[in-house]
């Protein structure tokens, strides 16, 4: 039987688990119990070592590798990692969850592209493991997450699930409101509504709440106020972590998935890969974060002053675009439009646009909460004029905004120049792009000159 535990890793529970089972002297270190629990589950990982997590450090990896190659990966397998959706791993994943935030908030933004993913993998984790929960024992499973969550809340109002209502995932009339609050319990659905269903028999009772509320909305529901949660440990994590010294073993956790998401993201990645090379024509290939240089790593980790606007939709936004779509625009000399290389604007929309967004949502404050009018402007910059979004019959209304020059970031955008050896080479951070990639292909040329 499926406890509350293997849904929600924060219930009341998993502090007794925490409590009990956690050294963190000792995560990196095999794991006999966690080996013999994995080897009776037996299931895709027996055949290669490699897939065979024997650590706690390990089984945090896996956790990220499995969500990442099952959204990047064209032939991911989900049996490799179907231990995660076992019972029987339950007590060890828990403390891998929470290794994973402590690690997660201490490298990591709230609002990157690498806590989102930790986010999301919880969400998939938790819709995967519900998926596979039988008839007999769901509903009373879901009720139980759902009645351990809820006892924090006088009453759920619509307003606590807008991120649900806004993504569509439920819509309003969709939901049993009684003056704004959700009702998700058959005891109050009768209570609120005791005057209209007064004569009715119990079993009538239960089969019109059952028709108001079903299980897909409880789920969501459930799903949905377990993110919230994780998102507010993350944040507790975070301002804890200004006033103590983080352990060792999550300092290296956390590296060891910086080095993991890096990896996965040369491999898989649609929005980063290498590519290019330095020299004659260049070929276009997916970005290379590796080979960004300081200044646009500073403007994606997050700017911090009073530049935040520049940084981002001037700098930011011509650098990606140009560094994506046309690195050679300055050997070129011809005016070119975003459409010359990207047709149906894919690229622009699912590779160029997210890491501009991402590098808003780092800065400090996220660039859109309090001027989202910058959307527009980066819009503009990328030649579609003066409208919320890029549309081809907007073309041209604006200029394609060239990439800046180092003279020019250090003169506007002093604290973003934070100049390495590959920069005394070059004259503009698009040079320095297309020189580093060319490094990188042609490794150790670098330290040889
Ligand atoms: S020298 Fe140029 S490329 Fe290097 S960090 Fe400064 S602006 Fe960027």
């Amino acid at each position: 039987m499926a406890s509350v535990l293997f849904i929600n890793p924060m219930s009341n529970e998993s502090q007794k688990i925490l409590k009990e089972n956690v050294d963190l002297d000792s995560i990196f270190e095999y794991n006999q119990e966690l080996v013999d629990t994995l080897s009776h589950i037996g299931e895709g990982i027996l055949d290669d070592e490699r897939k065979f997590p024997n650590s706690y450090g390990k089984l945090v990896l896996k956790r990220i590798e499995w969500y990442f190659r099952e959204k990047n990966d064209k032939d991911f397998k989900t049996s490799e990692y179907s231990y995660f959706f076992n019972e029987s791993i339950n007590s060890f994943d828990v403390i891998a969850f929470h290794l994973c935030s402590q690690a997660i908030a201490f490298k990591y933004n709230l609002s990157s592209r690498e806590t989102k993913l930790f986010l999301e993998s919880e969400q998939r984790i938790i819709e995967e493991r519900l998926s596979r929960v039988s008839n007999e024992i769901i509903e009373n499973l879901i009720n139980e997450t759902l009645n351990e969550l809820l006892s924090n809340f006088t009453y759920l109002n619509w307003n606590d699930i807008l991120p649900l209502i806004r993504s569509k995932k439920i819509s309003l009339k969709n939901l049993l409101l009684y003056k704004g609050e959700i009702i998700l319990d058959e005891d109050e659905f009768e209570e609120k509504y005791y005057t209209e269903m007064e004569d009715w028999p119990h079993r009538r009772i239960e089969m019109a709440f059952n028709r108001l509320v079903g299980h897909k909305t409880k789920e969501l529901i459930l799903t949905q106020l377990i993110i919230e949660n994780t998102e507010e440990y993350l944040k507790n994590i975070k301002e804890k972590l200004q006033r103590i010294q983080i352990h060792p073993s999550i300092e290296k956790l956390s590296n060891e998935i910086a080095e993991l998401l890096d990896r996965l993201n040369d491999k898989y990645s649609k929005f980063y890969g290498e590519g290019g090379i330095f020299g004659g024509d260049e070929e276009i290939g997916t970005l290379n974060k590796n080979a960004f240089p300081p200044c646009v790593n500073n403007t994606i980790e997050g700017v911090k002053s009073g530049n935040r606007n520049d940084a981002i939709v001037l700098f930011l936004t011509s650098f990606i675009s140009y560094g994506r779509l046309n690195p050679q625009v300055f050997r070129r000399d011809t005016t070119t439009k975003i459409s010359d290389f990207d047709p149906d604007l894919k690229i622009t929309t699912e590779e160029i646009l997210p890491i501009i967004h991402e590098a808003a949502n780092n800065a400090v404050p996220p660039l859109f909460e309090d001027q989202p009018q910058e959307k527009i402007n980066i819009v503009s910059k990328l030649g579609f004029g003066m409208h919320d979004d890029i549309k081809i019959e907007n073309e041209g209304q604006t200029k394609w905004y060239t990439p800046m020059s180092c003279d020019k970031v250090k003169l506007h955008l002093t604290n973003l120049c934070k100049p390495d050896k590959v920069c005394k080479k070059i004259g503009n951070p698009l040079s320095y792009y297309s020189y580093k990639k060319w490094l990188i292909k042609n490794k150790n040329k670098e330290d040889d000159e």
